[in-house]
């Protein structure tokens, strides 16, 4: 018989689960699972033998299956795919000087249609459930924890549209938040969304202080219409108010990804308009030279015109940073280890 996973309950379901068995055991199994990450019953040595047995007999703890993983040349970022029910799921570790992070999926491919990305390119599969994602994380952590290690933050910027997986996502950081898992601040987390405008008010209303991160990536109506297709449905002023309206009520600053493509979005007068519809907004800018994938028509921009467009945002009052390309000899845009996968 197949064994039922108890990987990515939370404490409730659990209790549900585990009726008759009292509340505190179904406390110290979450406790053992998610905080001391023990994967078997039998390491379980605060139950009772024969519970650890019966237990063994009808449940497992299974959180994800390595497919591959690539390390870059520096160390500084290793890349995991993992394996979910025949799904392969792309996450990226990455140590930067303040910490541990990781970037995780949120979907089996992409429904968006943005033209620069790999992801989209053979649509969405299906939707990860809350307990894939939190496998996502776990998995690093634990990765982490056998050096010695711990995850610091989490990025919700991997393939997919996290928003269009709202309730699972939302279950997700409550239980990943509570203090039998990882008692992960909010403020450590990011979701990166391409602008689907009623989630974020959504997601404001759940009143967990996440930090968004919005994907701009162009200063006018028609060229962002041009790159991204859901610029057609939620246009960029909903999308700045939408923008506005989440920092003022989290207290927390926006941060506007714009990836730039060269000859595309890079000029100064692109600059100048980012500059004019972000004045006033709680905001930062992250700039991300554009990330060449073989099967996109875009170029990267040269070294200079990402330090002029830089430069101008941060003597106009908007506060940019230029991210920092990490793992490039690993393929660390998102995507593109998964394509390679699937093209084999
Ligand atoms: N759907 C969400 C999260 C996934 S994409 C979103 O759109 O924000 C995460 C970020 O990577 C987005 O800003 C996306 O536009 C960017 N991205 C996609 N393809 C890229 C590439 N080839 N080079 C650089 N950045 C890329």
């Amino acid at each position: 018989m197949n064994r039922k996973n108890l990987f990515g309950l939370t404490l409730d379901e659990l209790i549900a689960e585990l009726e008759p068995l009292p509340k505190f055991r179904a406390k110290q199994i979450a406790q053992n699972i998610y905080k001391h990450g023990k994967i078997s019953f039998d390491e379980m040595t605060d139950l009772p033998k024969n519970l650890r047995a019966e237990l063994s007999e009808r449940y497992e703890i299974k959180i994800a299956e390595l497919l591959t993983r690539l390390d870059s040349r520096d160390g500084l970022t290793t890349k995991f795919l993992l394996g979910f029910d025949g799904a392969a799921v792309e996450i990226v570790l990455m140590r930067h000087d303040y910490g541990n992070s990781v970037c995780i999926s949120s979907q089996v491919g992409c429904q968006m249609g943005c033209k620069f990305c790999a992801s989209t390119l053979k649509g969405l599969e299906r939707n990860l459930t809350a307990a894939e994602m939190l496998a996502e994380i776990f998995f690093v952590e634990m990765f982490l924890r056998g050096d010695g290690q711990k995850l610091d933050s989490v990025v919700i910027m991997g393939t997919g549209e996290p928003l269009m997986n709202f309730d699972a996502l939302i279950k997700m950081l409550r239980l990943l938040h509570e203090d039998y898992c990882l008692g992960m601040s909010y403020r450590k987390i990011t979701i990166s969304t391409c602008g689907v405008v009623p989630a974020i008010k959504k997601l404001r209303d759940e009143k967990i202080p996440v930090t968004l991160s919005i994907s701009l990536h162009a200063p006018d109506e028609n060229l962002r219409s041009e790159l991204m297709p859901i610029n057609s449905a939620f246009g960029l002023k909903t999308l700045l108010a939408a923008g506005d309206d989440y920092a003022q009520a989290t207290g927390r600053r926006v941060t506007y990804e714009y990836i730039l493509l060269g000859g595309v979005n890079d000029t100064e007068e692109h600059a100048r308009r980012l500059a004019k519809i972000l004045s006033g907004q709680l905001a930062n800018v992250n700039l991300i030279p554009f990330n060449p994938v073989s099967e996109r028509n875009f170029l990267p921009p040269t070294k200079s015109a990402v330090q002029k467009f830089f430069h101008f945002l941060n003597t106009h009052g908007i506060g940019a940073t230029i991210r920092k390309e990490m793992g490039a000899d690993v393929n660390a845009a998102c995507g593109q280890l998964r394509a390679k996968f699937d093209g084999r």
